[in-house]
């Protein structure tokens, strides 16, 4: 039988990947009770918007473009950071929808994106073993021992650079930069040739149409949306401390909602169904992810499905594969196939950055540009054949210039890796390739 859920009740249950050396305990508990009592990040209305909107891409009217960090940081929390990956957002979705004709959903990985599961807690340089980084709002990333000591006071810290970059975002989307008008200005930052000159071409043709429209009478004034977009945000449900401190009571519904995103999901080293982090996430009324790796298996989806969205509702649950280039072809078919003849309503999109990581031979950790497109193009062509609706790509990408993924147009190599590898955890894409990518990934869906 199960048992009855509260926000806490995830605490009955294995955990894993959580701090477990915090030196001060009651300290973190007191950091918790602080926690519990901020305000909400978002609201559960704004969520529920989020879920109706995933339900259009659930019926295949709709497209869901997820993107960010792979981890937020302290040290690079910026207004320029932050408009650069807000901008991105928009160009992409500009891009995805010109091409496909349906609306983009657009869902940054952002305010709250911060802590890490890590594939060993230990990390070795040079004879000297020390715990491993796990993200900003747990420790630091310096290879010190003072800095590798979880310390709770960084919940708050990134609590409060949470509430700030969403600040900065809402007032990006509503307060005009968002403005389809304005989508030359959107355009800083690329150069005149290659991506950007095809970002400009596109942005021309919807300046043309736009004129168009205004000539027959579809103006700001009469269509809103045309001035504003709505932004989401999404992170790893990964501390379950502070995420069920985040959670509150809709006083409307009874429904309860995790305030610390519009969206969180489970990553793949947290997807036990008897685990702590399935207890948590199937009690939250916001629409939820789950990471389906290369070594998941239909008899595993089918009762996580259930346990996550045990009434079916349409845009509550998003499966987002990472099974790597060489892999998708294989193990997506029979999880796609199996859901389907289930009847289970899902989302299905890609993240084509976590099964094509490699080291290259400087040390950095990279990804191939055609590896990663590789897998969205291969997640396609599984989805179309098994006549299901593609419906997403969840990236780790950021705005600014930097060479952390090899390959793209501008052909970043191995020995560009250390010029600008700023990661502070896996490599993103940076603006070019991430809009190269949107173009590409258009493309194939027109065709
Ligand atoms: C991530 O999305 O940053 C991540 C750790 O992914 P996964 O859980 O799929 O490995
Ligand atoms: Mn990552």
């Amino acid at each position: 039988m199960t048992m009855r859920w509260t926000p806490e009740s995830w605490r009955n249950k294995p955990v894993v990947h959580m701090p477990t050396d915090y030196p001060d305990v009651r300290e973190l508990q007191r950091v918790e009770d602080e926690l519990r009592a901020l305000p909400p990040l978002v609201f559960a209305g704004e969520a529920r918007t989020l879920t109706a909107k995933l339900a259009d891409v659930e019926a295949g009217k709709a497209f869901l473009l997820q993107g960010g960090d792979c981890a937020e940081s302290f040290k690079e929390f910026s207004t320029d950071n932050i408009r650069d990956t807000f901008r991105l957002l928009l160009q992409m979705a500009v891009v995805l929808t010109f091409a496909g004709r349906k609306p983009v959903v657009k869902v940054g990985r952002i305010a709250g994106q911060f802590a890490k599961p890590r594939s060993s807690p230990i990390e070795e340089i040079d004879g000297v073993t020390l715990p491993s980084y796990r993200g900003d709002n747990i420790n630091g990333s310096a290879f010190t021992p003072e800095e590798r000591v979880p310390d709770p006071q960084r919940l708050l810290k990134a609590y409060n650079q949470s509430a700030s970059t969403l600040n900065l975002l809402r007032a990006f989307a509503g307060g005009g930069y968002a403005d389809l008008y304005n989508i030359h200005r959107w355009t800083q930052g690329f150069a005149d040739h290659g991506i950007g000159a095809q970002y400009r071409e596109l942005a021309d043709k919807i300046a043309e149409a736009l004129a168009f429209m205004e000539a027959v009478g579809v103006t700001p004034e009469t269509h809103p949306d045309l001035s504003r977009v709505e932004v989401f945000t999404s992170h790893e449900a990964l501390l379950l401390n502070v995420e069920s401190a985040l959670t509150r009571l809709d006083g409307g519904t009874g429904e309860w909602f995790d305030t610390s995103a519009h969206m969180l999901w489970i990553g793949e080293r947290t997807r036990q169904l008897d685990g702590a982090h399935v207890e948590f996430m199937r009690g939250i009324r916001n629409p939820i992810g789950v990471k389906c790796g290369p070594t998941m298996e239909a008899d595993d989806l089918l009762p996580l499905i259930d346990a996550l969205n045990p009434d079916n509702i349409s845009g509550r649950l998003t499966l987002i594969g990472r099974f790597g280039h060489d892999k998708v072809g294989k193990r997506l078919p029979g999880l796609m196939r199996a859901v389907k003849a289930a009847g289970k309503k899902v989302i299905w999109s890609i993240d084509p950055m976590h099964g094509n990581t490699l080291m290259a031979a400087s040390g950095y950790k990279t990804r191939p540009f055609d590896r990663i497109l590789g897998e969205v193009k291969g997640f396609i062509d599984v989805a179309e054949s098994e006549g299901v609706h593609p419906g997403g790509v969840h990236l780790e990408m950021t705005g600014q210039n930097v060479t952390e993924c090899i390959g793209g147009a501008q052909a970043v190599s191995e020995d560009d890796l250390s010029s600008r590898y700023h990661t502070h955890c896996d490599p993103r894409l940076n603006a070019d390739q991430a809009l190269e990518l949107a173009f590409l990934v258009a493309e194939r869906l027109k065709s």
